[in-house]
């Protein structure tokens, strides 16, 4: 791949030139970006609209809206995060000052999925360049129309020295991981998510491993089922369930069980009405290849509402199923479409247990009024991030960090921590050069006592 090696020689040539350390002139390029795409707002969203049946409002409210949002947030307080920071000097080191500067790490490599396809490689994209870093975009080529769009954008207002993007399949990507970057930002399944880190390890590269999994959703005593069901109707169903935070499945106590379905049943006709597949708020499955793994799915519970499928359309109607199969592809592995299946339980400690045993979350979601059991949820359970009596809304908070832990991921993005993931935090001590005292220098006779004192 002749032209990944000359377009890495012409962006490290350029990010040595120095250019990209004015914070003036990265807040330009962000605002330059800004303006690329609203010039390109209607073609964003008809190309989401192409690529996965995404409605104009789910386009904006899901992808350009946090796009601008982070820009927005990155140009307000690009000045106080890349401020050097001053920081407290030891007795051992007097007379000196001590601060920390925030450095680009060099050329960046951002690599995403086709769920979110344009907000997945924008957003961590915009934190890249407020930080000063080069970088090369990757985006999925199963989103085809939306990578178009995202070349589109970026070479308005880019040269192909500070941003390129490349577009192709897992090929394009294997070929961009034989290089060294600085700084690797992948979104995807947890299964490349290691073969990105391997390669990385080559070179050393750190890596920021956005990832998936089954994020559960557990209804307590107490939980409000009208609102717990609309808030899983709209979590789960959004973007047809193709989305990383959706809720996966469901753990109900036994006694809410059927009112909760009751419910939910309500919130998916209201939201979607009786037949959602020719809703064109709707939105489709991405492929032929998911649309037959999400068919396969659905006779591994009992199904209790929905089912329906059009191949043509591609698309599946919100499906429940109850006492699903716990050991098939349905719960073992992310499902990643508009398929919820429910697990009554009868004590809490059995669904606390049923999270814990499994892979750390992405994302959980709690419904209910035990304090004691929110509180075995928030600080005992490991999982990315999450909500009490609500769903996917903690990813819309900029001033809430992004990121999975253990195989839901590492590393964390939106905002502030996007700009940290993509810095050098670099500390310095600037000694005044009017004393020195000689404490620290051999001969350590008789100087002992006085070193703990100044120590401690
Ligand atoms: P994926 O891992 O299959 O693909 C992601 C990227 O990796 C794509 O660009 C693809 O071309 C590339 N790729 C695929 N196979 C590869 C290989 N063998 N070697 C190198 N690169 C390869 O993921 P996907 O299907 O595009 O997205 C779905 C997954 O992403 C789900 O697990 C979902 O939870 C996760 N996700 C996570 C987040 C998050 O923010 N944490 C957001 C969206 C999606």
């Amino acid at each position: 791949m002749k032209e990944i090696q000359l377009c890495m020689s012409e962006m490290r040539a350029f990010f040595q030139t120095g250019t990209t350390l004015s914070v003036a002139w990265r807040k330009k390029q962000l605002k330059a970006l800004r303006a690329s795409i609203s010039e390109h707002e209607s073609d964003i969203l008809k190309a989401l609209h192409d690529d996965l049946g995404k409605s104009d409002f789910e386009g904006y409210a899901t992808e350009l809206g946090i796009v601008y949002s982070e820009i927005d947030q990155h140009l307000k307080h690009l000045d106080a995060w890349s401020r050097p920071k001053r920081v407290r000097s030891t007795a051992l080191s007097f007379p000196s000052r001590s601060f920390i500067i925030t450095q680009p790490l060099g050329v960046v490599l951002i690599m995403s999925p086709w769920n979110y396809p344009f907000q997945l490689a924008l957003a961590p994209l915009v934190a890249a360049l407020a930080a000063g870093n080069c970088a090369v975009v990757k985006p999925s080529r199963y989103s085809s129309n939306t990578s178009r769009i995202i070349v589109e954008v970026l070479a308005r207002v880019f040269p192909s020295d500070y941003v390129t993007t490349f577009e192709g399949g897992s090929e394009m990507n294997t070929a961009l991981l034989n290089y060294r970057f600085d700084h690797i930002f992948f979104t995807g399944s947890p299964t490349v998510g290691k073969i990105v880190m391997q390669k990385a390890a080559l070179f050393l590269t750190p890596v920021t491993l956005e990832l998936g999994g089954k994020s559960p959703t557990i209804i307590d005593e107490g939980a409000n089922l009208k609102l717990a069901a609309k808030s899983v109707a709209w979590g789960k169903f959004l973007n047809a369930g193709q989305t990383c935070i959706a809720p996966d499945y469901i753990l109900v106590r036994r006694d809410l069980q059927q009112p909760f379905i009751e419910e939910l049943i309500g919130a998916i006709q209201s939201m979607y009405g009786t037949d959602p597949l020719n809703n064109s708020e709707f939105p489709k499955i991405i492929n032929q290849k998911h649309f037959s793994r999400l068919t396969e799915l659905l006779g591994k519970g009992t199904l209790t509402y929905g089912g329906q499928l059009d191949p043509k359309l591609m698309k599946i109607a919100p499906t429940i199923l109850t006492e699903p199969d716990l050991l098939s592809l349905l719960m073992t592995e992310e499902i990643f479409g508009p398929i919820l299946p429910i697990i009554a339980f009868d004590q809490f400690e059995e669904a606390f247990s049923f999270v814990q045993e499994r892979a750390h979350p992405l994302a959980l979601y709690y419904f209910g009024k035990n304090k004691i059991h929110e509180k075995r949820v928030v600080h005992t359970l490991l999982y990315g991030g999450g909500c009490i009596n609500d769903t996917v809304l903690h990813l819309s908070n900029p001033h809430l960090p992004f990121g999975g832990v253990g195989s839901s991921g590492m590393g964390k993005y939106h905002a502030k921590e996007g700009f940290s993931t993509f810095s050098h935090s670099k500390s310095i001590l600037k000694k005044y050069t009017f004393l020195d005292i000689p404490l620290r220098y051999a001969p350590f006779k008789g100087k002992f006592s006085l070193l703990k004192r100044f120590m401690h």
